[in-house]
């Protein structure tokens, strides 16, 4: 994977690729096709199937802390290590040679798990190393964006180590990959420049937490998560995640987010609180992980009824509503766009509101016509 303007990750082809090879590629790659999800359970066309629905937090007060929302998925990724369901970890954490970057690492402990928490909200590829993870065999976990564990699913019908090493995945919703000059405009606000900074936290550190930026000269700098995400990063984001049919991790064990309180106008209002996670099991393998937390006391949870995460993720909702419009526009205009079936596009697309798609469709099709993606 290489970074390419305006800050994006993208695949390069180094050599000569074979025909198994690329088979493999086109099965798993997510811009090529997006895994269905389980419809043997429950189902709803935004939130995906869903075995248990709840809010909670990690019952360790630092692990809340540290977390980016309510620390569930670092609570979770520790009772399993410290219950030897699993070896190690693979997910991302900030780059030390470069803090506003992204790493793909490897936990083995509490404490390593814990420095990979919080959110961060740039270019990652948590795959990039994934056949010398297989190669090494033993028992993980994965942790990635829904997309970066489709395409674990799909690798798996390839792949019979994914099955024998993966022992689970975990994944959160996510609202689009915002490029490097997302972070670049944050530190120009704050008033640094990446190479004046020793550390960089994107979230976190508290609910929602704050962008944080730490200095050569010993300042920390900070922004709000509404300023950060709202003002900087949510205007970065790469033209394939707006067409995502499956933004909510629909496809890995357990999907968490942010149990936002709902505001007067229907719309988070991202005051400071003890941390709350989403927390959503969607297979066995992801129940019983979740049982087993909650019986350890590394977890503690309240259930939710489906109908109530509409109220704390509004935006996820709508986008997923608009999802066939915007594909719609790809397809008059000739673009090539992922297989979606099995990811209820048009279940959701028949609650939009008609006004609304066709100017979706309409800024879509304007957009690819200026080249503007
Ligand atoms: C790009 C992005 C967009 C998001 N959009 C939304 C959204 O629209 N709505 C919402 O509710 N939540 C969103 N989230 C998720 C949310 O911010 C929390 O991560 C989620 O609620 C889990 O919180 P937690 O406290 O349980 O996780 P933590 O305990 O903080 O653990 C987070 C885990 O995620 C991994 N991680 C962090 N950043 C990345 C990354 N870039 N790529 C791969 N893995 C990563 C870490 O390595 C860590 O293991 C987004 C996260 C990201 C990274």
């Amino acid at each position: 994977m290489k970074i390419t303007p305006p800050g994006y990750a993208r695949p390069v082809q180094t050599g000569a690729v074979s025909a198994a090879a690329e088979n493999v590629i086109a099965t798993a790659c997510p811009g090529a096709v997006v895994a269905q999800w389980d419809a043997g359970t429950n189902i709803h066309p935004y939130w995906g199937a869903w075995r248990r629905i709840a809010t909670g937090h990690a019952v360790d007060p630092d692990v809340r802390y540290e977390g980016s929302s309510g620390g569930a998925l670092s609570a979770l990724l520790i009772h399993a290590l410290t219950a030897g369901v699993i070896d190690r970890v693979i997910h991302v954490k900030a780059d030390p040679e470069n803090p506003t970057r992204n790493i793909t690492t490897c936990s083995r402990t509490p404490a390593e798990v814990i420095a990979g928490a919080g959110s961060r909200y740039t270019a990652s590829s948590p795959l990039a190393q994934i056949e010398g993870a297989l190669s090494e065999g033993g028992s993980m976990a994965f942790v990635g964006k829904p997309c970066d564990v489709s395409a674990l699913r799909r690798l798996g019908l390839a792949d019979t180590r994914v099955a024998a090493h993966v022992a689970f995945t975990l994944s959160f919703f996510c609202g689009g990959m915002p490029s490097h000059d997302g972070v670049e405009r944050i530190l120009a606000t704050m008033g640094t420049r990446r190479d004046e900074v020793t550390a960089f936290r994107y979230r976190g550190q508290g609910w929602p937490g704050t962008a944080a930026a730490t200095t050569r000269d010993g300042r920390v700098i900070k922004m709000s998560y509404a300023d950060s995400w709202g003002g900087h990063l949510s205007k970065e984001v790469q033209f394939r995640c707006k067409i995502c049919p499956d933004a909510v991790g629909g496809v890995a064990d357990i999907a968490c987010a942010d149990a936002w309180y709902g505001g007067e106008t229907g719309y988070p209002t991202f005051e400071e609180q003890d941390g709350r996670s989403l927390i959503i099991s969607r297979t066995e393998t992801g129940e019983r992980l979740l049982e087993s937390a909650i019986g350890a006391r590394a977890l503690s949870i309240e259930p939710l009824a489906p109908g109530e995460i509409d109220l704390m993720q509004p935006s996820q909702a709508r986008r997923k509503r608009m999802v066939a419009a915007r594909v719609a526009a790809l397809m008059v205009t000739a673009q090539p766009k992922p297989v979606m079936r099995g990811t209820l596009v048009e279940e959701a697309a028949k609650r939009a509101d008609l006004g609304e798609a066709a100017h979706n469709f309409a800024g879509t099709v304007r957009r690819i016509i200026l080249n503007r993606r």
